[in-house]
């Protein structure tokens, strides 16, 4: 079962980055090819009949898989990136975290108003950085389809914080 050997491969790093949080480290995955096959086939089967006209993967561990997922799709990859990254004109949005603010942006030309978007990302921990995310394709008059991540965090709720954008909720291993 590909859930069992995502968290198999899964290293937890207590401590990181700083005292008392437990960091999931996903890079035990990339060095498995046949398991990162397996993802992205379990992505694909569970992602059926859902409209996807784009994948938006997060920086950085989002553009690990989200770029092969929307290529295994025949749909484009749109990248959201930390602010100052991208080159062309961008639009932004920012967001609380558990001490200040971050900013996302994205390319204003990255998607067709109307046009659906996967939001991908490594893991899903509280939920707020693909809501801040959601917020910014929504704002770019795109639909977000739906969200997929390798792995989630359940005790912090995140699944609950964005149901409200879309019931399409693929977390392969929680
Ligand atoms: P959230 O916004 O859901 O609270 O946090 C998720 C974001 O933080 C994702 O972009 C994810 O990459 C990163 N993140 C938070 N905690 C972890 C962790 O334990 N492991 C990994 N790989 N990423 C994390």
């Amino acid at each position: 079962m590909i859930e069992q050997q995502i968290k198999s491969a899964v290293r937890d790093i207590p401590d990181f980055p700083k005292p008392g949080i437990v960091f999931k480290d996903i890079t035990t995955i990339l060095k498995d090819p046949a398991l990162c096959e397996g993802i992205i086939d379990a992505f694909i089967e569970k992602l059926k009949g859902i409209r996807i006209d784009a994948v938006a993967g997060v920086e950085s561990r989002g553009f690990l898989f989200g770029l092969t997922l929307a290529t295994r799709l025949g749909v484009p990859f749109v990248p959201v990136r930390k602010a100052g990254k991208l080159p062309y004109s961008i639009k932004q949005k920012a967001y609380e975290l558990e001490y200040g603010t971050a900013t996302i942006e994205m390319h204003t030309d990255a998607f067709e108003p109307g046009q659906h978007i996967l939001l991908h990302d490594d893991l899903l921990a509280t939920g707020g950085t693909v809501t801040a995310a959601s917020d910014l394709i929504q704002e770019m008059g795109g639909v977000v389809s739906g969200f997929s991540f390798v792995v989630g965090l359940g005790f912090l709720k995140g699944k609950e914080r964005i149901a409200p954008i879309s019931n399409n909720i693929i977390v392969l291993a929680e």
